[in-house]
């Protein structure tokens, strides 16, 4: 066993763990990252690439619990479930019930829109500090109603948004052309969200993300955290080949979590949202901006050379391979808008780090702030890494 000492171990580098790295390096920190495969290649490569500021209600709300069956039986919704995990995932569908109710549903809504008042001029600065302002585009972001009754369907969700402040403006079915001339037209119209950013590169945001992180002397280990202890004086992380001794350590291990945090005695009832992207190549994407059209859960992203149409919500844990039956579900409902498309370049399963309210777990562990819990981001991780980082390294600090 190769035995490394520092300050700060944190286990996993995904777009949360690298973010936190890197803001702890920048507080004077010695930081070593953990993780095994590719730092950014988990879900923080696969995504949609918004920066959501609009992004505020969480998945279960008093609508969803509604309709949860049929929601998760109906083979044209954004929601599925693999019968075979419906065990284990028993006591998070409980959970996500309780999470959906009126009460819990506005206090959650509350806690999210906190955290994401400050993202895109988090992201803006954060995409400075990394030299990646370049892969950033600032057109906002488009969601399509298909018919009239879905934008009427819409408007509780849409004062609950302006409530928070949300810069959003609801567009008829020509200025929704007018916006994306390519586009259909659509019965319903849209919504256009100004203050949303989106990465037209999300992988290469997440390499210069990690060569700006090797570059500020964060050291990375290419390796599994196994097993955490808490000892006098700190941690001691194994890693086979690697065992990492650190005063602190930082979970944020994304979808992967719930284990680790589990050593420590913190029992978090954390699981996955799996998301799908198919990607065409082109040289010009049809729209200039994300475009979702909202009763299929997805989004059109433009993004460098391709159009990424990414999204849906299985649930069905991580260890099972893709749903081909999805993948064809998502290049056919891609196709109802685009029918041009022709077949995907490339197809990609991902895991959402989610909880049952929505809401990240971003706090110290109940046995001390020796660890600190930074996952369970779900849908807005992305948009969340920058915030994260600060609150992860307020902890820390003070
Ligand atoms: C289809 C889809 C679309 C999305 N669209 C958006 C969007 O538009 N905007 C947005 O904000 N968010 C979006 N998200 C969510 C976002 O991608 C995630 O919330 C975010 O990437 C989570 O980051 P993370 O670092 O926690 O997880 P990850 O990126 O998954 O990173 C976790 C890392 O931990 C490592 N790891 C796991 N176990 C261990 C271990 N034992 N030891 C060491 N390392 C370990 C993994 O290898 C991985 O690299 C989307 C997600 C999906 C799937």
């Amino acid at each position: 066993m190769s035995r490394i000492s520092t300050d700060v171990a944190v286990i996993g580098g995904g777009v949360i763990g690298l973010a936190i790295a890197l803001r702890l390096r920048a507080d004077g920190r010695e930081v070593v990252v953990i993780e095994p495969n590719e730092p950014g290649s988990g879900a923080s490569y696969g995504n949609a690439g918004t920066i959501a500021d609009y992004a505020v209600l969480p998945v279960g709300t008093p609508a969803v619990l509604r309709n949860l069956l049929p929601l998760l039986l109906d083979a044209d919704s954004p929601l599925s479930i693999r019968t075979s995990a419906l065990p284990t995932l028993f006591p998070w569908l409980a959970r996500f019930a309780w999470e959906s109710l009126p009460h819990r549903y506005r206090d959650n809504t509350r806690r999210i829109a906190e955290l994401l008042s400050d993202a895109p001029a988090a992201w803006r600065e954060f995409a400075a500090e990394i030299g990646a302002s370049d892969l950033l585009s600032t057109r906002g972001c488009l969601y399509l109603y298909k018919t009239q009754k879905a934008f009427r369907v819409a408007a509780t969700d849409i004062a609950l948004r302006r409530s928070y402040g949300v810069a959003q403006q609801l567009l008829s079915p020509d200025e929704v052309l007018r916006l994306e001339p390519r586009l259909p037209p659509v019965e319903g119209g849209g919504l256009f969200f100004p203050g949303a950013i989106n990465l037209i590169d999300p992988g290469e945001t997440m390499r210069r993300l990690s060569a700006k992180v090797h570059q500020a002397g964060v050291t990375l280990i290419q390796a599994s955290a196994q097993r955490i202890v808490r000892q006098p004086g700190g941690t001691r992380i194994i890693a086979a080949p690697f065992e990492v001794r650190a005063r602190t350590a930082v979970i944020s291990a994304g979808a992967r979590s719930q284990k680790l945090a589990a050593q420590i005695g913190d029992r978090v009832r954390l699981d996955t949202e799996r998301g799908y992207h198919l990607e065409f190549d082109m040289d010009e994407p049809p729209i200039e901006r994300p475009v979702c059209p909202t009763e299929r859960g997805f989004y059109f992203c433009p993004m460098h050379g391709r159009l990424r149409v990414a999204g849906l919500v299985e649930l069905g844990g991580l260890t099972a391979p893709a749903t081909p039956r999805l993948v064809q579900k998502l290049t056919a409902n891609a196709r109802g808008i685009f029918p041009n498309l022709g077949e995907p370049s490339r197809t990609w399963l991902g895991f959402r780090p989610s909880m049952p309210d929505s809401v990240p777990v971003i706090r110290p562990s109940r046995g001390g702030r020796d660890v600190i819990l930074a996952f369970g981001h779900g849908h807005i991780g992305l948009t969340l890494a920058p915030r994260t980082a600060r609150l992860v390294s307020a902890l820390i600090t003070s």
